[in-house]
């Protein structure tokens, strides 16, 4: 039975007709250009002409019947997911993640390493590039195989340049053209966003598929939020969407904060504020790490430092659910792993303080992709935007 695919819903990354096809046919199903003029509204002619030219491209395949019926061309196709591979980079403050996906987002390839992203952009973006290149050697793929890289960074980016935008643990990075930079190196189409944001595309598209209003909390060293509201991947004016460990709350008021302000979110609430506040009661604590495992290990001053911490969020996150109205509340980064105990702080405050209509189906829970979220989503950014229709027609032209 045919699979039944609701074209109706876009990607989070907004509408591209190409991408629509694709995302028809990434699903494996085969299709005849009849049940995809069907499916897409499009003229049997305009589909005719765009399964040409992504034949040719060999984006897509003939699978099917065409040697059991003695010699006659298929008529259905399929999306040919390995023709063409992106890069996805997931990089942290002192740890990096790369992957070479295939267009469907099956990662052929990983790899995990230290980097410390303090050294400056060009000693990590060096890094990057050159750990690019042995993933596709180490899976017999060349270079002009790749279309797009896709790279997460942990601080504000304005997203159509692609430069941070005075990131506060990136020192040398303020401004820095990144796509400008690494494209000497690696000639294909650059998207940079913010760890939180491709975090939220993965979440999305991992777990909850349906859901279109979605918010993912990162708690780490820093607190950020990426927001998905209508469907769609919310950036704000400035790529600032989301910033929510700079909001002030009483709790913490006083609290010298790195920004320059104090009182804020991110003061009190940090993995390092966690750690900090468990450190003045006389508990040998340096990191988030230590809170972890003293969690693990059941201490109770830390698990109710870590669910303080959640009812701190909350109180901020209150005010978003009013904003956004989300369906789900997602959250990931290190301090995440401390699991229901800063879940519970949160729903505390948030199913007591919104809105009854707000939080009848809202679901407040540990991100689902963990540690892959980042990746997927820097994967995502990367073939949307490969597969979008300007891009598909620039391989035409240059094929
Ligand atoms: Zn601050």
């Amino acid at each position: 039975m045919a699979l039944m695919v609701d074209i109706s819903r876009g990607s989070p990354l907004g509408p591209s007709s190409a991408s629509e096809l694709f995302q028809l046919l990434r699903d494996g199903q085969p299709r005849t250009r009849a049940e995809l003029s069907t499916l897409t509204g499009l003229a049997r002619s305009t589909i005719g002409l765009r399964v040409d030219e992504l034949m040719s491209l060999g984006l897509i395949s003939p699978v099917g019947d065409a040697a059991s019926t003695g010699g006659r061309p298929s008529s259905q196709f399929a999306l040919n997911p390995g023709s063409r591979l992106v890069l996805a980079a997931d990089l942290g403050a002192s740890h990096a993640t790369l992957a070479v996906t295939d267009l469907a987002g099956i990662r052929l390839a990983e790899h995990r390493g230290p980097i410390d992203i303090g050294e400056g952009p060009e000693p990590v973006l060096t890094w990057m590039v050159r750990a690019g290149r042995e993933l596709l050697s180490s899976i017999d793929r060349e270079q002009r195989d790749l279309i797009a890289i896709g790279i997460g960074l942990p601080g504000p980016v304005q997203f159509s340049s692609g430069r941070p935008i005075n990131p506060p643990i990136m020192p040398g990075w303020d401004r820095f053209d990144v796509p400008g930079w690494v494209q000497q190196h690696l000639e294909v189409p650059v998207l940079v966003d913010n760890d939180v944001n491709i975090m939220a595309l993965g979440e999305q598209s991992t777990a909850w598929p349906h859901a279109e209003h979605l918010i993912f909390v990162k708690v780490a060293t820093g607190i950020g939020a990426g927001i998905i509201s209508g469907g769609l991947l919310q950036r704000g004016a400035e790529g600032m969407a989301g910033d929510i460990g700079h909001v002030q709350i009483s709790r913490a008021a006083g609290i010298p904060c790195h920004c320059g302000n104090s009182g804020c979110l991110e003061a009190i609430a940090s993995g390092p504020a966690i750690a900090a506040s468990l450190r003045g009661t006389g508990l040998e604590v340096e990191s988030s790490r230590d809170v972890l495992d003293l969690i693990n290990r059941g201490n109770i001053e830390a698990i109710q430092a870590v669910r303080q911490a959640g009812r701190d969020i909350g109180e901020v996150l209150t005010a978003c659910v009013s904003l956004v109205n989300p369906s789900v509340i997602s959250f990931g980064g290190s301090m995440a792993r401390a699991g229901e105990h800063l879940i519970a702080g949160v729903r505390e405050v948030v199913y007591t303080r919104s809105m009854p209509l707000a939080t009848k189906h809202l679901s407040i829970v540990q991100s689902s992709a963990g540690a892959d979220a980042a990746i997927v989503g820097a994967s995502m950014l990367a073939i949307h935007h490969a597969l979008s229709p300007e891009n598909v027609v620039a391989l035409t032209t240059n094929s």
